[in-house]
């Protein structure tokens, strides 16, 4: 008799020694943060800002300012979900290794995962970097900044200009995290996908790069993705209720 798929993660979680969780958009949506398909979504509305329009125009900062300042009033309401609050709890227990993410939402570490633990391959929307030096700062002073003074603000250190700490369009990866992120997934006997489409890169080819190090592979998700005729489990249904589901017998 085949067992059914949740029954099947459980038992695959339990046999496992190293899990690997890479999240979508799709883990937030049921903490108040629309993924980009979502009709009426943040995202759908409005065109993507690329990264060289920043650099090039004030206006394009102070609109890309704007959004990000919008985006942190929805983060900052949003509280982590089931899935996010079960994966920390495994990180903790040392059972999984990490989570990598391609959200900008800051769930996983409200969740309670050490940062060291995260891999942001996309990105953070919840602070700013200078693009200079690196140094962080918080939304709200830049908000400040911006509200007072009516500019995209910059570095009090080295004068540079500061960018909500995301990897816009036409910005590169972090070679760090996506070293990290290949380590990660090359390293555990289970990776699982939550919530992504697995459509675009890199997130499309890590599941790859975990089962050829060995690993198995679950994946759970509203829709198909192009990688579950390879997975060893696919679940399609609401997250929520699959990790309370999962949750029951931990
Ligand atoms: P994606 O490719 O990861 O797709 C999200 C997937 O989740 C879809 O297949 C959708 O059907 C599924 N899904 C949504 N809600 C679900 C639920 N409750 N249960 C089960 N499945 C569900 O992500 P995207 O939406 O195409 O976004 C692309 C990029 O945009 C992200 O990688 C990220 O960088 C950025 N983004 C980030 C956030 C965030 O930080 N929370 C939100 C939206 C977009």
């Amino acid at each position: 008799m085949t067992a059914d798929p949740v029954s099947l993660l459980r038992s695959m979680i339990e046999e496992a020694g190293r899990i690997v969780f890479f999240t979508g958009a799709g883990i937030s949506t049921e903490s108040g943060i629309p993924d980009y398909r979502s009709p009426g979504g943040l995202w759908t509305r409005m065109q993507p800002i690329p990264y060289q329009d920043f650099i090039a125009s004030e206006d394009a900062r102070l609109e890309d300012w704007s959004r990000r300042f919008m985006m942190q009033a929805v983060f900052s309401e949003a509280e982590p979900g089931k899935a996010h609050t079960f994966m920390a709890d495994l990180i903790r227990q040392g059972r999984a290794s990490a989570a990598i993410t391609q959200n900008i939402d800051g769930l996983h570490e409200r969740s309670g995962v050490s940062p060291d633990r995260v891999v942001a391959l996309h990105g953070h929307g919840t602070f700013s970097r200078c693009l200079g030096c690196g140094e962080r700062a918080e939304l709200d002073d830049m908000q400040r900044i911006v509200d007072e003074t009516g500019l995209s603000p910059r570095c009090e250190t080295c004068g540079e200009l500061h960018k909500a700490a995301v990897i816009s369009f036409g910005q590169a990866l972090s070679e760090q995290d996506l070293h990290k992120a290949i380590n990660y997934s090359s390293d555990c006997d289970l990776f699982i996908a939550v919530g992504s489409s697995l459509q675009v890169q890199p997130a499309a080819s890590l599941p790859l790069v975990a089962k050829q190090g060995g690993a198995r592979l679950a994946l759970v998700n509203g829709e198909e993705t192009p990688l579950d005729d390879l997975a060893d489990c696919v679940i399609h249904g609401q997250i929520g209720p699959v990790f309370d589901a999962l949750a029951e017998n931990e």
